[in-house]
């Protein structure tokens, strides 16, 4: 044929610097545009030979290669797929090539960076110009009476087509590289692009280096041949049925794909193909979160093309701590970001992930109730989060939150609920008579449920209880406080309460308050004139436990409010300011608080009072420094007292 010329609809003043731009960040996507072309090439063929309107010779084997050249500087990618003729030449690398091209830039050359595409979509073989000077094509139609075409193109505006000699069917794109792009030439930097985007390509990929000669066989030995490996697995496990799979070829693939050599706890195969395609496998990996920044991967493929890690407009954010691959074939990615956002398929992707993954959490509680507890402490906190980032999943799995108790028993809400005395309503008939103002501002009366944050610290609440063969959660996790206001604000007639917030009734005698107010005015007189402090809040009581000499208690509304005070606190190590909400409990059925109240002339009550409000505090919290000191040299000089005795 007559050698041909032509323009393409592309006007090089304006597309350089914005695709320069788009791509600036990860140019390397070009690899993937043209693997992906050379994949689909072979796929198309192999249809061809299914529909009967083609037949592959024998000893065909479907391949692609990448080929890469440091001293040329050239990365070549041939397949032996369905190849093009002149026409489909001009048609799809002038015209389709080219307009897909053009449509891209006039998307987005006005849309700001944050906007991206997914992935650079949309751009494909045109990609190939962000690296190269000069691309060139050599292709070769499965058609017979085809001539193999040349195509050439120096500036992604011009080219030059022509016949060439090619025999074999199937593409090569030969790249010659600009000076900013020769990295793509180097066998290291390319299999590590190939590793990012290609590894599950559904054609076995090869890496060639031209440069590098075939071994010498060395004298008298014979010569190995070494079987060159693909660079991909072509059947991917998340596209296999969840039947087929076995429980190491899923931690294998975990293994492989995260670099994670800790085992994942469990996984969910995803797997549905209406109303719309979506494979996948989503591993709840062991994490903690307390010591670990927890940052969960999922890879999102389409049709086992790589597009991009972690795309929150498909994954619901709380997801965001598992690892797992997604391929969703039927994903518009061609679209930005903000299109995808507001997408209604989209949303139903999101949905559907979401819903499976709850599905498999309460499944588990209702049929693996063993399991689940063993995983619990793993994956509850990722549960809470997902509870109060995301309604309809919190709708699912509320029933099935487990709740750690003392002993390290696990139950629900619910089963916790029916082995406590529930308070009872306010009886109808008193309320008969009452206006209908009354009636509305009485609140169901609620549950009181204790929990503790730390074990340690609150250790001497936590012994009180268990004598008094009381319960209460064990709830350790920073996600657990909003978890409990959260739970609170639900359906269940529950409130929450810090194990050291009161002196509950259980552990107290009955007093006559009248009889017992005496000695409380006077004990407070007592300790306020000896801690120097006119605000110190005291209380008696008769504790059943004598022994426990004095308590700290605070309201669980003012510790929360601290909570949220240090929180949001600039720096947040600054000390808080007093801010008062603090008891001092007494016990009066203790030797040394009978004593004291006895003695409060005695030469040592002061030394006392100080002891016992130390010691209260201690068992709550740790001391300030300077109180530490204090306290210490106070212990000191009671021992030797005691010495001197
Ligand atoms: P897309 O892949 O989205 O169609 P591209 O710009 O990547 O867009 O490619 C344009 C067209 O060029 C393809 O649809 C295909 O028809 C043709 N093409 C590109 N690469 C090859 C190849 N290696 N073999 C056969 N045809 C190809
Ligand atoms: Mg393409």
């Amino acid at each position: 044929m007559a050698k041909e010329q032509g323009n393409l609809a592309i006007d090089s003043d304006n597309i350089f610097p914005i695709i320069k731009k788009w791509l600036y960040s990860d140019h390397d996507i070009f690899i993937r545009e043209l693997v992906s072309n050379a994949c689909d090439a072979i796929t198309k063929l192999k249809k061809l030979d299914i529909m009967g309107e083609y037949d592959f010779p024998d000893d065909y084997k479907a391949r692609v290669d990448v080929s890469i050249n440091a001293e040329k500087k050239t990365i070549t990618f041939t397949d032996n797929g369905l190849g093009m003729t002149k026409d489909e030449v001009k048609e799809y690398i002038n015209q389709i090539a080219f307009s897909g091209a053009t449509d891209f830039i006039e998307k987005y050359k006005d849309k700001s960076s944050e906007d991206q595409i997914i992935g650079h979509f949309g751009l494909g073989f045109y990609s190939a110009f962000m690296v190269a000077d000069r691309v060139e094509i050599n292709t070769k139609s499965y058609k017979e009476d085809e001539a193999a075409v040349h195509w050439e193109s120096e500036s992604g505006t011009e080219f030059e087509m022509d016949e060439c000699d090619k025999e074999d069917n199937g593409t090569q794109i030969i790249l010659h590289l600009n000076e900013d792009s020769y990295e793509f030439s180097n066998e290291y930097r390319v299999r590590e692009v190939l590793n990012k985007y290609c590894s599950f390509m559904p054609i076995e990929i090869y890496l060639i280096n031209e440069n590098q000669k075939p071994e010498e066989p060395k004298e008298g030995e014979e010569k190995e041949v070494k079987e060159p490996e693909a660079i991909n697995d072509t059947n991917p496990l998340w596209a296999k049925h969840p039947n087929e799979c076995t429980e190491d070829e899923y931690k294998e693939f975990y293994r492989k794909v995260f670099n994670d050599y800790k085992e994942p706890l469990f996984w969910i195969h995803l797997n549905m193909d209406y109303p719309f395609n979506l494979k996948g496998i989503l591993y709840f990996p062991k994490v903690n979160l307390e010591y670990e920044n927890a940052e969960g991967v999922i890879k999102l493929y389409n049709n086992q093309v790589f597009i991009a890690d972690n795309i929150k407009e498909v994954i619901p954010e709380f997801l965001m701590l598992l690892k797992g691959v997604i391929d969703c074939p039927d994903l518009p990615l061609n679209v930005s970001r903000s299109a995808l956002q507001n997408d209604g398929f989209v949303t139903k992707i999101s949905d559907y992930i979401t819903k499976k993954v709850a599905d498999k959490l309460t499944g588990m509680c209702k049929v693996e109730r063993e399991n689940f507890e063993k995983y619990w402490d793993d994956i509850s906190p990722f549960i809470k989060y997902g509870c109060l980032k995301d309604d309809k999943f919190r709708e699912k799995v509320r029933e099935y939150v487990l709740f750690k108790d003392l002993d390290d028993k696990y139950m629900t809400m619910k089963e916790y609920l029916e082995t406590i005395d529930l308070p009872e309503p306010e009886k109808a008939e008193e309320s008969k008579d009452d206006n209908a103002e009354n009636a509305e501002a009485a609140e169901p009366p609620k549950a009181t449920i204790y929990y503790v944050t730390d074990m340690v610290q609150q250790g001497q609440y936590v012994k009180m209880f268990r004598e008094q063969g009381k319960n209460a959660f064990v709830m350790t996790s920073s996600i657990d406080q909003p978890f409990i206001s959260s739970l609170e604000m639900g359906d269940d007639p529950i409130k929450f309460m810090r194990i050291d917030a009161e002196v509950t009734e259980d552990f107290k005698e009955e007093v006559d308050e009248e009889e017992i107010k005496k000695d409380g005015e006077s004990l407070s007189k007592l300790f306020k004139k000896a801690l120097d402090n006119d605000k110190l809040e005291v209380k008696v009581e008769k504790l059943k436990d004598e022994k426990i000499a004095s308590m700290i208690t605070m309201s669980e509304e003012t510790r929360r409010m601290q909570d949220m005070m240090r929180m949001y606190s600039v720096g947040g190590m600054g000390e808080m300011p007093d801010m008062g909400g603090e008891t001092l409990v007494l016990n009066l059925n203790n030797e040394l608080v009978k004593y004291l109240l006895d003695n409060k002339k005695s030469e040592n009550a002061d030394l006392f009072c100080k002891q016992l409000y130390d010691l209260a505090l201690i068992s709550n919290r740790p001391l300030a420094p300077e109180k530490m000191s204090e306290f210490i040299l106070r212990s000191n000089e009671i021992m030797s007292m005691l010495a001197k005795k």
